[in-house]
């Protein structure tokens, strides 16, 4: 097979037509090929070593890995940890994934949109608590009104979070789904500098049986490049453990990543959503101790290519197990978005059974976090924007 550095987007789109999803295949452990373990520090790894890096079960063997990405981590973006404060500003949704809890079939869910002034209290507060960026994620709309109500918000919080410490303000970053390219560049004006779009697959077959026909693979791979080409800083990221997903896709998914501009990964394990509409959401669900492993193995195998990348500790790790976001952590992530929505919302906002801090505050998070994250060897990047360094290199 060949290996995987930076490649082309061309080639990427060859190789994923080539492997068709084999939902037999699901999971199995390949074969570990000799010296891979020693063979770590490499910079090009053969689709055969990923998928036996992926599929790692002995503990030991496991650990190397982790260890390797951590150190990897340390080498290539340093040892802080960097805090986005996630404010979910809305559940109000136009699309169905059939996987998201606030899909907009899903008629148990009360719909709410913060309004500006809470949008922005909470940004601030996350600027005084010293985190250096905010998360501004909703539920996906396309109208006017919104789109004017992210600009009007993302040029308030700029304007309110200058200080000596902070002279460009917030870091702030968008989650708001494929928008036009207008769109973007409208957000990216107003001083928004990084956006989240994930792929949630790089395979189209997977795709296509996660969303309803109208929302297509093509047109998310065009919204990625809008993104990159308006100037901002791209994350991308996949679901790990989706009912039909194979190792081989997952491969797959760090080709996609290396042959795209993408600067920030974000990956979670798939969880239950409730009121969800999954074709066969419990035919495959992996037992939880497989999935945890297999989405730690997924960060660090990621970091390995990647490098310089930033990567996310995300909340449906943290879901899965209560010390989720440290084990990423352990493993080469380098970002925690802690949520600082107001607790009245929170529970509004549940994109899968069994988010955790519904009921806590924002203070509450705030010592537990940075205990966290000292107990595995990193500091809290404070008032500093933390920007991937894979961005810096691209440009
Ligand atoms: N509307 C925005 C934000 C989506 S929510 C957008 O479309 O980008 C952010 C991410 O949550 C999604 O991209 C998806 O990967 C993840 N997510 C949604 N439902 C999930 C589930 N049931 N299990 C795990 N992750 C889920």
């Amino acid at each position: 097979m060949s290996t995987v550095g930076d490649q082309p987007a061309e080639e990427w789109a060859e190789q994923q037509a080539e492997h068709e999803t084999d939902p037999q295949a699901q999971y199995q452990v390949e074969p570990l090929a000799e010296n891979l373990i020693e063979r770590l520090a490499q910079r090009a790894f053969s689709g055969a070593d990923l998928a036996a890096l992926l599929t790692l079960e002995e503990p030991a063997a496991v650990a190397q890995l982790h260890r390797a990405a951590y150190d990897l981590t340390t080498h290539e973006v340093g040892d802080a940890v960097y805090y986005r404060g996630l404010i979910e500003l809305s559940n109000r949704c136009i699309r169905d994934c059939y996987y998201c809890g606030i899909r907009r079939g899903n008629h148990a869910v009360e719909r709410y949109t913060l309004d500006q002034e809470a949008v922005v209290e909470a940004a601030v507060w996350a600027a005084h608590a010293g985190y250096g960026s905010c998360v501004l994620q909703a539920g996906e709309r396309q109208d006017e009104p919104f789109t004017a109500f992210i600009e009007a918000c993302v040029r308030d919080i700029k304007q309110q979070t200058r200080s000596a410490q902070l002279p460009q303000g917030l870091g702030i970053t968008l989650s708001l789904g494929e928008q036009s390219a207008e769109t973007y560049q409208r957000w990216r004006e107003a001083g928004a500098h990084r956006y989240l779009l994930r792929i949630e697959t790089s395979s189209p077959t997977l795709f296509a049986r996660l969303h309803p026909p109208e929302q297509r693979f093509e047109r998310r791979l065009k919204a990625l490049e809008d993104l990159a080409a308006c100037g901002f800083q791209v994350g991308t990221g996949v679901m790990i453990g989706l009912p039909g997903q194979t190792i081989a896709d997952l491969v797959a998914d760090i080709r996609f990543f290396a042959s795209h501009a993408i600067d920030m990964i974000g990956m979670g394990p798939y969880l239950t959503a409730s009121g969800n509409a999954m074709p066969d959401s419990d035919a495959a669900t992996m037992a939880p101790e497989r999935l945890l492993t297999l989405t730690l193995n997924m960060i660090a195998t990621t970091r390995l290519v990647l490098r310089d990348v930033n990567i996310a500790a995300t909340t449906a790790l943290q879901t899965l197990v209560p010390d989720g976001r440290e084990r990423g952590i352990a493993c080469g992530a380098n970002i925690v978005m802690p949520n600082i929505t107001p607790t009245v919302a929170r529970s509004h906002y549940q994109l899968y059974v069994g988010k955790p801090c519904l009921d806590e505050g924002r203070e509450a998070c705030r010592g537990c976090l940075e205990r966290r994250i000292r107990a595995v060897g990193r500091r809290v990047g404070r008032d500093a924007w933390g920007d991937s360094k894979h961005y810096a290199r691209r440009l």
